[in-house]
């Protein structure tokens, strides 16, 4: 098991956690990250830093809300593949807030799905003018 950083760290960064962790396993890039990531190869469980957090962030992997869940995926693979990291894809950086609490799927009706796009209007008819 191992601690992760959820949604509200984004743009908190106030690294109350980093002071308290003993074995320094939680990072971030200052200038590129909106929020800070914990080594689950690293981590010792030490729980630590959940109460020293003051917006409520971090979780026990087991009790990461629902809506977090994706979280704990973004926290190892910052460490693992920083490249392919959703807030590094292509070399760009991609706002976090995409990341925020999962909206739920949407699925459009069959008829909407196959629908073929409407034709554009036609133009209206050309009435002779009278006496030309
Ligand atoms: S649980 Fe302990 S070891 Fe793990 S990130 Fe928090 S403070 Fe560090
Ligand atoms: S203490 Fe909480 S808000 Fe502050 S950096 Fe750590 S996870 Fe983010």
């Amino acid at each position: 098991m191992t601690y992760v950083i959820t949604q509200p760290c984004i743009d908190v960064k106030d690294k109350s956690c980093v002071e308290v962790c003993p074995v320094d396993c939680i990072h971030h890039d200052e200038d590129d990250d909106r929020m800070l990531y914990i080594d689950p190869d690293e981590c010792i469980d030490c729980g630590a830093c959940e109460p020293a957090c003051p917006v409520t962030a971090i979780f026990t992997e087991d009790d990461v809300p629902d809506n977090w869940k994706e979280y704990t995926a973004l926290n190892a693979q910052w460490y693992k593949d920083k490249g392919r990291h959703p807030v590094y894809a292509g070399g760009a950086r991609i706002p976090l807030p995409a990341y925020g609490p999962a909206s739920p799927p949407v699925t459009l009706p069959v008829a909407a799905r196959t629908a073929t796009p409407a034709p554009p209007p036609l133009l209206p008819a050309l009435t002779p003018v009278a006496g030309k």
